[in-house]
C-alpha cells in the first residue's frame, strides 16, 4: 500500500491494500498475538513514513484482537460524526445493495464491535472481518481474503483528520468496505480476488492487479435503474469524492475493462480523475473470472497510461 497520502477519507490505499495485505492466514487463529509480533508492512512505494498502527500488537498472519477498551469517548463521537455525515450522502449516490446492508453493521453511534458484526455476517455470506494494526503487506492481504476475511484496523482518526486521512482507518474500512460483502456476489468476487492476488504474487504482476483493486473494490461505479452509482469504498467513506464520482461532468467514466484498467496508473493524494463502471456485481465477477496470466504476460510490452489520459478514441459514459 503505499500512499503517501489518501484522498478525503478515503482511502484504503493505494496500493494499498492491494499490495499490501496480509499474510499467511495461519489458518483459524486470527488473535494468535505471537510474541513475536509481525513485522510492519515495508511495501510503501510513494511515501517514505512508517505505516501508523503498531505492528507488535499481530501475529504473523497480521491480525491481532480488536483493542475495543483503548477507544475514548472522543474516538467513539467521531466515529459517529463521520457516519451521520456520510449516511446523509448516500441517497442517490451509492448503490442499492450498499444502502440496504449498511444497517448490518449495527451501531452508528458509536464505534461497533467486530465480532457484533461477524455473527450476522458470518451467517449471510460466510465472510468475516478480522482486525489488523493497519496496512498489511500484500501476501498475508491475500491469503485473508482467500479465506473470506476482510482485514480491518481498528484505530480511527484523530478530530484534526475528520476530512483527510493518509491511511484506511476503522471508518474507512468498516463503513466503506464491509457492507457489500453482506452481498454474495460480492462476497464471492472479494474471495476470488485474494485467490488471483495470491497467482499475480507468483507471475509478478501484483502492480496490475492492484490497479483493478483500485479502480473496482476502491472507486468503482456502477449503472443500476436509479442511474450512476458508487460501490467503491474509497468512494463510499468520502465525503468529497462520492459527488464529484458520481455526478461531477469533470472526470473520465469508461466501461470496465479489464486491461485498460491494469495499464492506468492512479493518484491516491486527489480525486481520481478516471473511474470504470460496471453494470452489475454478475458482470465484475465474470470479467474478472478469466485467467489472467496471459493478460499479464501480454501488459509486460505494454507502456502504462498516465493518470487522467483520455485518449480520443475512447467512448465515455456520459451521465446525467
Ligand atoms: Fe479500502
Amino acid at each position: 500500500m503505499s500512499h503517501a497520502a489518501i484522498s478525503g477519507d478515503a482511502a484504503r490505499a493505494e496500493k494499498g491494500r492491494p499490495e499490501q495485505a496480509t499474510a499467511p492466514s495461519g489458518g483459524s487463529e486470527p488473535h494468535a498475538v505471537g510474541s513475536v509480533g509481525a513485522a510492519p508492512p515495508v511495501v510503501y512505494g510513494a511515501s517514505e513514513r512508517p505505516p501508523r498502527g503498531d505492528y507488535t500488537r499481530a501475529g504473523a498472519d497480521y491480525t491481532c484482537p480488536q483493542n475495543y477498551a483503548a477507544y475514548t469517548a472522543a474516538d467513539h463521537d467521531t466515529y459517529r460524526r463521520l457516519y451521520a455525515r456520510q449516511a446523509a450522502l448516500l441517497p442517490g449516490l451509492a448503490c442499492d445493495e450498499f444502502i440496504a446492508a449498511l444497517p448490518s453493521l449495527g451501531a452508528s453511534d458509536h464505534i461497533p464491535r467486530f465480532e457484533d458484526i461477524n455473527q450476522r455476517l458470518r451467517q449471510a455470506t460466510g465472510w468475516e472481518i478480522v482486525t489488523v494494526p493497519g496496512l498489511i503487506p500484500e501476501v498475508p492481504f491475500f491469503t485473508l481474503l482467500a479465506n473470506r476475511k476482510f482485514p480491518v484496523t481498528d484505530w480511527i482518526r484523530k478530530p484534526e483528520e475528520f476530512d483527510y486521512i493518509v491511511e484506511p482507518d476503522v471508518f474507512h474500512d468498516l463503513f466503506g468496505h464491509v457492507p457489500l460483502l453482506f452481498n454474495p456476489i460480492f462476497a464471492d468476487h472479494m474471495q476470488e480476488y485474494g485467490k488471483g492476488g495470491l497467482k499475480a504474487h507468483g507471475l509478478g504482476a501484483c502492480e496490475q492487479l492492484s490497479r483493478l483493486y483500485w479502480y473496482t473494490v476502491e472507486f468503482g461505479l456502477i449503472q443500476q435503474k436509479g442511474g450512476l452509482r458508487a460501490y467503491g469504498a474509497g468512494i463510499l467513506s468520502s465525503s468529497g469524492e462520492l459527488q464529484h464520482a458520481v455526478q461531477s461532468p469533470e472526470p473520465q467514466r469508461l466501461p470496465l475493462d479489464i486491461e485498460r484498467v491494469m495499464r492506468t496508473r492512479y493518484k491516491i493524494d486527489s480525486y481520481q480523475q478516471t473511474y470504470f463502471v460496471i453494470n452489475s456485481f454478475q458482470e465484475l465477477f465474470d470479467k474478472t473470472a478469466p485467467d489472467f496470466t496471459s493478460i499479464y504476460q501480454r501488459l509486460q510490452g505494454l507502456p502504462d497510461i498516465a493518470t487522467g489520459a483520455r485518449p480520443a478514441e475512447e467512448e465515455e459514459i456520459v451521465q446525467h
